[in-house]
C-alpha cells in the first residue's frame, strides 16, 4: 500500500483504547524487520527516522527503502521524523514524501514554540503531511536529570491546551515524566496530568521513552489517551546485540548474511512483542 500519514491511524487507536508502534529504524534491514513485524501482526504501524539518521544516510536512500517495503505491504504504514529542530531539514523530509513531522521547539520559549509548531503545520498542511508538537520538555536520562528536576519540565496543562488549540498538531507529545534512553530508576509518570491534557486537548498523544517502561505501565498510559508509543533505545540494543550474539555463537563463519538475518530476526521479535503490547495486533 502507498504511504500513508497518521490521522486516521491515530484517531482509530484513540477511539479504540490501543496504541500505534512508532519504532525507530537505522537502516534497509530495520526497516524490513518493522515492516514485516506489522505484516505478521496485521498491524498499522509508525516507521520512525531520527534527523541524525535522516542526516547520516539522505532523504533520498530512506524513502526508497521505505516506499519499497511499504509498496509490497498491505498494513497502514506512516513515516514519521522524530524530534527535529531544523526547519530546513522538516521541509526536505515534507518534500520527499514523508508523511508525518516532528516538530520539537519545546525547548524554546511557550509562544515561540507556538510560532515554530504553526509554521510547520502550514508547512505539512497544504501536503497532507500530518504534525506532531512538543511541549514541556522531555528530558533523557543520559542527561542524569533526576525525578524532581524531571517534575519542573513536565508539561503545563493550561498552556497544553492554549497550545493545542493555537497548533492544531495532529499529535501532541506533552512531557509527563518519561525519558529517552535506559531509565536509571523507576520512572514517574504523572499519569493525572496526562489524563487532563488528553481529556482537554481531545488530541492523541505520543508517548516518548518507551524503551524500560514496565507493560502496565504502557497499558495505563495507553488507556489515557496515548495513541502513539515511541519505541527507539530497544531497537538500537537489539540492533548490536543481534549481531554480537550471533557471531560470538559462530565465532569462526565470516557470513555478512547470515549475521543481517539474525539482526532482522531479533529486531522483528521485539517489535512484535510491542505490537502485541499496545493492542494494535489484527487492527490493520
Ligand atoms: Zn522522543
Amino acid at each position: 500500500m502507498p504511504l500513508e500519514n497518521m490521522k486516521a491511524m491515530l484517531s482509530k487507536a484513540a477511539g479504540d483504547d490501543y496504541a500505534i508502534g512508532a519504532f525507530n529504524i537505522l537502516d534497509y534491514n530495520s526497516t524490513k524487520a518493522v515492516v514485516q513485524a506489522a505484516e505478521e501482526a496485521n498491524a498499522p504501524v509508525i516507521i520512525q527516522t531520527s534527523a541524525k539518521t535522516v542526516i547520516f544516510w539522505g532523504a533520498a536512500p530512506i524513502i526508497s527503502w521505505v516506499r519499497e517495503l511499504a509498496g509490497s505491504s498491505s498494513v497502514p504504514i506512516a513515516l514519521h521524523l522524530d524530534h527535529c529542530k531544523d526547519l530546513d531539514l522538516i521541509k526536505e523530509c515534507i518534500e520527499s514524501g514523508w508523511t508525518s513531522v516532528m516538530i520539537d521547539a519545546s525547548s524554546k520559549p511557550f509562544e515561540e514554540n507556538i510560532a515554530l509548531s504553526r509554521q510547520v503545520v502550514q508547512m505539512a498542511r497544504p501536503k497532507d503531511v500530518t504534525v506532531e508538537a512538543e511541549l514541556g520538555a522531555i528530558v533523557g536520562v543520559e542527561d542524569d536529570i533526576h525525578v524532581k528536576e524531571q517534575e519542573a519540565h513536565l508539561a503545563d496543562p493550561e498552556q497544553a491546551i492554549k497550545f493545542c488549540v493555537e497548533v492544531k498538531p495532529d499529535c501532541f507529545a506533552p512531557a509527563i515524566g518519561t525519558a529517552h534512553g535506559v531509565y536509571k530508576g523507576e520512572p514517574k509518570i504523572a499519569y493525572e496530568l496526562l489524563e487532563e491534557i488528553a481529556t482537554k486537548t481531545a488530541v492523541p498523544i505520543a508517548l516518548h521513552g518507551g524503551t524500560g517502561l514496565a507493560d502496565d505501565v504502557f497499558k495505563k498510559c495507553i488507556s489515557l489517551g496515548c495513541a502513539k508509543v515511541n519505541i527507539s533505545t530497544q531497537l538500537k540494543y537489539a540492533f548490536i546485540d543481534g549481531f554480537i550474539a550471533y557471531h560470538k555463537a559462530h565465532n569462526t563463519e565470516y557470513n555478512p548474511l547470515k549475521v543481517i538475518d539474525a539482526q532482522f530476526h531479533q529486531l522483528k521479535a521485539g517489535i512484535i512483542e510491542k505490537i502485541k503490547l499496545f493492542g494494535s495486533a489484527g487492527k490493520a
